[in-house]
């Protein structure tokens, strides 16, 4: 039977469903969803919102006990009360269906003998040949550039995101659009240019909608991101929210859970925050990011730009 929900409420559960997202809970509901319908839903929650315009360079602000990354975000400047522009909510209803059995995770390949920095450059092109022109999962289709990762070979400090969006998409490189904004001002905070770190996504080609990667394609393309944590062996890997850190770590927990504390994955320590694109839509989450990236540092031995 098709519901039909008043606007308020309507804005109020997509909200909802979006936090629990952001939250890495995408498993609300135990019957398989119809693609068709989870893609359109896909475009309900990523419909731009008021926190998702451009942002402009970062600014200090009035003594914070931590930085706000960029001060053209906060809630009182983002708009609150512009209408939002989403498309209709589909009107679907699904027929209880078998739960299909979840893939496992590939068994992570042996570590490779340690590559002098000076020849990195060169071993991580060996990997992106080696991924090609790929077909290997259905991503494939919609993409218009494979987004192999972007920064250092040598990087002590490595950021793992989901996938690519549209923006990484028409430009072939991960973390360029409003989120990346974002995490370019996380990085400067730490106290490093984007240049020195290297970024990466589980999944090299865009999702459609920009959903979440499923396990197929994860499990399929997390081999290559597998290859360029053992090629670049950072000090430290950084799991940009719930997707990043349920394939690096090999299970899917609850962000919350896994925030604040040292993992250590493929012999790298492993920090988990939350994705720069959760925290364009919820600032006030910015200081439990920086706490963690402040693990980060205290790891690699780095004091944050005059903060002593
Ligand atoms: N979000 C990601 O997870 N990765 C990108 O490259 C861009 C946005």
């Amino acid at each position: 039977m098709a519901i039909k929900l008043d606007p308020a409420t309507r804005e109020a559960l997509v909200d909802r469903v979006r936090f629990y997202r952001d939250l890495g809970l995408t498993e609300l509901y135990r019957r398989p969803v119809d693609p068709a319908l989870a893609a359109q839903l896909a475009a309900v929650l990523d419909a731009p919102q008021p926190a998702d315009r451009p942002l402009a360079a970062g600014r200090t602000s009035g003594a914070p006990s931590f930085p706000q990354f960029s001060q053209e975000e906060t809630p009182e400047k983002l708009g609150k009360h512009e209408p939002r522009q989403t498309p209709a909510l589909p009107q679907h209803t699904q027929e209880e269906q078998p739960i299909p059995p979840r893939k496992t995770m590939p068994a992570p390949p042996a570590i490779a003998a340690a590559v002098p920095p000076a020849d990195r450059a060169a071993a991580l092109q060996l990997i992106r040949d080696e991924i090609g022109d790929c077909t290997r999962c259905a991503l494939h289709t919609g993409r218009n550039k494979l987004v192999f990762g972007d920064g250092s070979p040598a990087a002590r400090l490595m950021f793992v995101g989901e996938g690519p969006g549209a923006d990484e998409d028409a430009q072939g490189l991960p973390f360029v659009g409003k989120a990346g904004q974002l995490l370019n001002n996380m990085i400067n905070a730490m106290g490093l240019k984007r240049e020195e770190v290297y970024i990466a996504n589980v999944v090299k080609c865009r999702p459609p909608g920009n959903r979440v990667p499923e396990p197929e394609e994860a499990n399929t393309c997390s081999p290559f991101l597998f290859g360029q944590i053992d090629l670049i062996r950072p000090e430290v890997l950084v799991a940009l929210g719930a997707t990043a850190a349920t394939y690096l770590l090999g299970q899917r927990q609850p962000l919350a859970g896994l925030r604040g504390r040292v993992h250590f994955v493929r012999g790298t320590k492993l920090i988990v925050t939350y994705h720069p694109a959760y925290l364009l839509r919820d600032p006030r989450q910015k200081k439990e990011a920086w706490a963690d990236l402040q693990i980060a540092m205290s790891e690699l031995g780095l004091k944050a730009p005059g903060r002593g």
